[in-house]
């Protein structure tokens, strides 16, 4: 490997990447050795002439660096394959019998940065957001065939990051038979159809999926409002739980639409329900005040640092509305999944709003990320999803 190209950092620069943090920034360079085309794989070295790793490089990038693996790389193949393995065997001990559709690898909370792949039964979704993992797009599939047996392979690559990359978005079949238009999938006993090809981030929002059950053990006889329910994923769950009536809100027509389908195929069509196409600020604000429950789980409002004070704006309003429509007693599920929002941010914000509503809260439970969406302690970027379960009184 002695023609692998090589990136020397600046003075005392080596830290993160020693500390085992996975990105190298372009500011962090102090001379690079050797031809590169983006997505080539590359060895990094201190200033001093150390080895800390080998990974991939995109100098078009401002993450100019990847980390794959603190050693010397003897074979792509055989390192690609280790990592899927240790991804999968993670998921296949918990979630057996519990659901068929997780998350298979999460990006740097793999090791593997760049890649999402998701199970949806026995179909596979890809989603490459890296030029590096672009390149390793024929051994992902070699592995995945070899050691998975997938009816269908599928790529969900339409993120915009992947301009950031030079990448376009892609979208299309890449294994196997063709992928139907719905995946039924089970989740805790409850079914959902999932539209891989057309549906939001990879078809479903398999991050909510232990929140989602969470619910059900305070839903019996609640009346309960879902705002940003997508396919009414949260829904079925309470329906579960035996909720005693239910409003959906969403902005998406198709979203509602698919949540009736779903609260049929469930049995749940006999339950009180209502769904509500619109905005959910302008929704909540005209809504009568007797909820039990209500459940919150926005889309990210701040996708970068500069909407941090927007972003907190928008969800201490929600919070804000939510808090003025529940009951005495009633319960708030509330979720923020703007990485720019700390933890420490988002409890303010919703601090703030209960001040503002003029009630005493409480706070039963700490929400976060499901197991198949784990985050390598060394990259805390990886962290998003953030939820308070909170009473009040
Ligand atoms: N709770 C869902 C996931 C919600 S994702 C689940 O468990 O599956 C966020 C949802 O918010 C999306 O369905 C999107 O269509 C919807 N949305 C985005 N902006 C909205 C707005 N201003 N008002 C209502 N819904 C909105």
């Amino acid at each position: 490997m002695s023609h692998v190209p090589r990136i020397i950092l600046k003075q005392g620069r080596e830290k993160p990447l020693l500390r085992g943090h996975p990105w190298v920034f372009s500011g962090a360079v102090a001379k690079i050795e050797g031809d590169i085309s983006p997505g080539d794989m590359g060895e990094v070295y201190s200033t001093d002439g150390e080895f800390l790793g080998t990974g991939y490089v995109n100098l078009h990038s401002q993450i100019i660096f990847r980390l794959l693996g603190k050693e010397k790389l003897r074979s792509l193949d055989e390192l690609v394959r280790r990592r899927i393995s240790q991804a999968a065997s993670l998921r296949e001990d918990w979630f057996r019998d519990k659901t068929n559709a997780y998350r298979l690898v999460n990006g740097e909370g793999d090791f593997l940065p760049g890649l999402v792949l998701d199970r949806y039964g026995e179909t596979l979704v890809l989603q490459i957001s890296t030029a590096g993992t672009e390149r390793l797009k024929p051994i992902l599939i070699d592995t995945l065939v070899r050691d998975f047996h997938p009816r269908t392979i599928f790529e969900r690559s339409d993120v915009p990051t992947r301009k950031e990359e030079g990448l376009p978005e892609t979208v299309g079949h890449l294994y196997g038979k063709e992928v139907t238009d719905q995946i039924e999938i089970e989740e805790y006993g409850c079914r959902f159809r999932v539209d891989v090809k057309k549906g939001q981030k990879t078809g479903f929002y398999l991050d909510q999926r232990e929140n989602r059950f969470s619910i059900r053990e305070h839903c019996a006889g609640k009346k309960i409002l879902d705002c940003f329910c997508y396919t009414g994923a949260f829904s079925v769950h309470a329906g579960m739980g035996k909720t005693s009536e239910i409003t959906l809100v969403d902005s998406s027509k198709d979203a509602l639409e698919e949540s009736k389908l779903h609260l049929e195929l469930n049995s749940l069509s006999p339950l009180r329900h209502e769904e509500i196409q619109g905005d959910a600020f302008d929704v909540m604000r005209v809504l009568s005040a007797d909820y039990d429950l209500i459940i919150l789980d926005p889309p990210p409002f701040a996708k970068k640092k500069s909407h941090i004070l927007s972003a907190s704006r928008g969800y201490k309003d929600l919070n804000l509305h939510a808090f003025r429509l529940l009951k005495e007693d009633g319960l708030l599920l509330t979720f923020c999944c703007s990485h720019h929002i700390s933890p420490d941010l988002f409890q303010k914000i919703v601090f703030s709003a209960a001040v503002d509503a003029g009630k005493n809260i409480q706070v039963l439970a700490r929400l976060g990320h499901p197991l198949d969406h784990p985050v390598n302690l060394s990259h805390p970027e990886g962290e998003y999803l953030k939820g308070l379960l909170c009473r009040v009184l």
